[in-house]
């Protein structure tokens, strides 16, 4: 069998479950900001990588744009050129010396067939300069002019000019022949002087000029390598895979864009193909100098995403700190009991159900006081519950350490004790119960308390999830039992309690079934008058016919029914029995007499009590007035006003009302009094009372009492004459109507007819 969720498991499952609750939003929150982060992070990176990518293209064709407007030139100035003209060395060298003045080149050269001239617009004219002379480079790139093709020279040091140089060359043709070549020389910072215009001037991005093999061949001024470095692999920072990867580009003429990480710095490098002389452009960018602000637009906006995800984590952790320790707190009052600080029932149950799985040997008792509600009543809610404080101190003082106690409602305590020697147990009990005898307030006001205990324990009980909820039961049973005598009681739950127990299982199981196939039976016993000896009525007494024909009395069942709420369903039923029974009557013809029932408290002050009874007899015809409905006096306890409002309005509708059981409570004559009832009955324990020889006393009680209700107007009927002489005694006092085996015990309502009636009940009723 599945246990029954306790207030624990349900408030553990709950933090559990905001718990989860609480780690999943986090995890949604930080996926989503991470997500968000990572997509800024692409904007910062697309955006730099679009930027440079740009800027790099852009440099590249200015560089293209420079070299080829001076191909224009020397070409421009090649066609002009006849063989008269370089025939003449000196001449010629004089033209080439204003040409290279008219333009911005640093200097220009010639070489033809036995012809080698350089001019300088700084250093005039030479003639007679003698090719091997010249720079590699520059040789290199005249030869291949001297084959018929344009050629660019690689960047050289120039030892006239002093600065680093490289120079155009193309070939003069004349009559489709090469006849010499034309070369013009600039200055490398002229190309270098580019990089500023486009990389703008502050420090986060630089380009250089680099060979196919990564040398310089311009150097930007900024970059954070060093000096001395040679070429751009000479890179502390560049790991092995990324140059691996740059170099395999520029083997292939390939552009490609790398990262590099200096001092938590990121770089971004774009390697492009100038298309010359195997050229790379080499730019490097950090993030910071995105397109002006926008790098701090976007940073910002990530530090402000970060924060605020930080915040957003740290408030749900709050709250589920807060949840959490709000719940413990929740359910430490969910277990406690305000007035003694020990364990209230659930916190009980929960220990016993804990102690249950330990496999010891144990017992529980319960520990209640006769009529503690007139503790209540006489001395006041505040000093009652300074009373059950004080046991509460005791019980603490004489349980051992494992031992525990909790309190349920009122003065309904149970208590865990290690002990189940029946003695043992029984002494422990007596000197709990003798030691709050001795409450200063009850010595002081010398109120005389009764205790008393059921006990049960484990020997030979079988153990398994069930135990704790059928040892309360147990408890229970042998409470009630222990209740029974007006002592000090300890009662130990035993075979006959569990007989008890089975019978209350099967009435509590076939209830609803027995209604159902109408095995509840309406008894009618009569009320005689005592004046001229004539039927004054009768009253309904239930009897439960099981379908194997046994009779169950209401002494077995109808407690049981008041504590299950089961009654109010039955006193409803044998109402409309009686007014069913009261309507064949008149539709028999005969005279009908009033019928008392039995009401229970659950149903008496139920809303729609009245209501349905007036639906009742509406719906059966029959006058209000020959239904009286007996409540016990119970009911009075502290609501005099309440209940007499009831009466009032059952008065109203019709209905008499009778007080049962007069005598046996703690009714007082004053109670009695204030009750605007129409009927008084005297238990039959008063009879029994007045019966005996020598009680003037009580005889002298009933003289009052009778008196009273003649005064009050109240009609007096007398229960439990079962003899001449009761009948004779209870005339005398002035009773009005006498009810007992004298007359007739309860008999089937089909009998009462026939025997009081005088009328055979019709077929379908019987
Ligand atoms: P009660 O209302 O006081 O009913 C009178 C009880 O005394 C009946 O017991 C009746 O059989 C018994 N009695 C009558 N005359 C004598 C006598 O001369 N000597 C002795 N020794 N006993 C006598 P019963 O029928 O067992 O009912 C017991 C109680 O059960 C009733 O006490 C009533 O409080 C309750 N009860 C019975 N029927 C119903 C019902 O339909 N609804 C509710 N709520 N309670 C019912
Ligand atoms: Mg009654
Ligand atoms: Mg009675």
């Amino acid at each position: 069998m599945n246990r029954p969720e306790t207030d624990e498991t349900i408030i553990q499952r709950r933090t559990r479950r905001i718990t989860i609750t609480a780690v999943v939003v986090c995890a949604v929150i930080l996926a989503g900001g991470s997500l968000i982060y990572v997509l800024l992070q692409n904007i910062l990176n697309s955006t730099t990588d679009s930027r440079i990518m740009t800027a790099s293209e852009e440099y590249r064709n200015n560089i293209i744009r420079l070299v080829e407007s001076d191909i224009q030139i020397l070409q421009t100035f090649g066609s002009f050129l006849g063989e008269e003209d370089v025939a003449d060395e000196e001449a010629f060298s004089e033209k080439l010396y204003e040409a290279n003045k008219k333009n911005d080149f640093l200097g220009m050269a010639y070489f033809g067939s036995g012809i080698g001239i350089m001019t300088a617009v700084r250093g005039g004219v030479e003639t007679g300069v003698i090719f091997d002379t010249l720079p590699e480079e520059l040789k290199e790139a005249l030869e291949r002019a001297g084959n018929g093709e344009i050629a660019v020279s690689d960047i050289y040091d120039s030892e006239n000019m002093g600065e680093d140089m490289f120079a155009v060359c193309v070939p003069v043709i004349m009559k489709e022949k090469v006849m010499g070549v034309i070369a013009a020389a600039d200055s490398a910072s002229r190309v270098g002087g580019l990089f500023s215009e486009y990389f703008s001037s502050d420090a986060y991005s630089f380009v250089h000029l680099v060979g196919k093999d990564g040398v310089f061949r311009i150097r930007s001024r900024e970059g954070s390598l060093s000096v001395d470095a040679e070429s751009v692999f000479d890179n502390p920072y560049l790991d092995e895979e990324t140059e691996e990867s740059m170099k395999a580009a520029m083997q292939d003429g390939e552009s490609g864009m790398y990262t590099l990480r200096v001092n938590g710095t990121r770089y971004k490098i774009y390697l492009e193909p100038v298309g010359i002389n195997n050229w790379y452009l080499f730019c490097v960018n950090t993030m910071k100098e995105v397109v002006g602000s926008a790098y701090w637009v976007i940073t910002g906006a990530q530090a402000a995403f970060i924060i605020i995800l930080a915040l957003c984590i740290f408030m749900i952790f709050f709250a589920f700190l807060f949840v959490r320790s709000n719940s413990r707190r929740l359910l430490r009052a969910a277990y406690t009991d305000p007035i003694t600080g020990g364990c209230n029932l659930s916190g009980f149950l929960k220990k016993l159900d804990d102690a249950c799985g330990h496999g010891t040997q144990f017992s529980v008792a319960a520990l209640n006081m006769h009529q503690f509600k007139f503790i209540n009543e006489i001395f006041g809610k505040e000093q009652a519950d300074r009373l059950l404080d004080y046991i509460g101190t005791i019980l603490r003082d004489e349980l051992g350490k494992e031992e525990f106690f909790g309190r349920d409602t009122g003065d309904y305590f149970y208590l865990f004790l290690l002990e189940t020697a029946r003695n043992e147990v029984e002494m422990k009990l007596h000197k709990i119960m003798r030691k709050i005898k001795q409450a200063p307030f009850l010595e002081r006001s010398s109120y005389h308390v009764l205790f008393y205990c059921g006990v049960t324990d484990t020997e030979g009980q079988e153990r398994g999830g069930e135990l704790p909820s059928r040892m309360m039961t147990q408890v229970m049973f042998a409470l009630d039992k222990a209740g029974e005598t007006r002592q000090d009681n300890v009662w130990f739950y035993d075979m006959q309690l569990h007989e008890k127990e089975k019978r209350e299982n099967y009435i509590e199981s076939h209830m609803h079934q027995a209604l159902e196939k109408e095995e509840f039976r309406l008894f009618l016993q009569p009320k005689m008058n005592l004046q001229d000896g004539s039927l004054a009525g009768a009253e309904a007494l239930v009897r439960w016919i099981t379908d194997e024909g046994k009779m169950m009395f209401p002494g077995d069942f109808i407690p049981l029914f008041e504590k299950n709420g089961f009654c109010a369903r039955l006193d409803m039923y044998m109402m409309e029995c009686v007014c069913r029974h009261i309507h064949q009557w008149i539709e028999a013809g005969v005279q009908p007499i009033p019928i008392s029932v039995n009401q229970s408290k659950l149903l008496f002050y139920e809303a729609d009590y009245p209501n349905r009874l007036r639906e009742l007899v509406a719906e059966y015809n029959i006058p209000a007035g020959l239904v009286t409905l007996e409540i016990l006096e119970g009911l009075a306890i502290g609501n005099v006003e309440e209940l007499n409002e009831r009466i009032m309005l059952l008065q109203k509708e019709g209905f008499r009302v009778s007080m049962d059981d007069f005598g046996t409570g703690y009714s007082s004559l004053n109670v009695m009094g204030a009750l605007k009832i129409d009927e008084l009955k005297l238990d039959r324990a008063f009879l029994m009372e007045i019966s005996h020889e020598n009680n003037s006393r009580q005889r002298v009680v009933m003289e009052m009492v009778m008196a009273l209700t003649r005064r009050l107007q109240i009609a007096t009927v007398a229960e439990g004459v079962e003899t001449e002489e009761n009948e004779e005694l209870i005339r005398e006092l002035g009773c009005d109507m006498g009810q007992g085996y004298y007359y007739s015990r309860p008999i089937s309502a089909e009998d009462f007819d026939r025997k009081f009636m005088k009328i055979t009940p019709p077929a379908s009723d019987r």
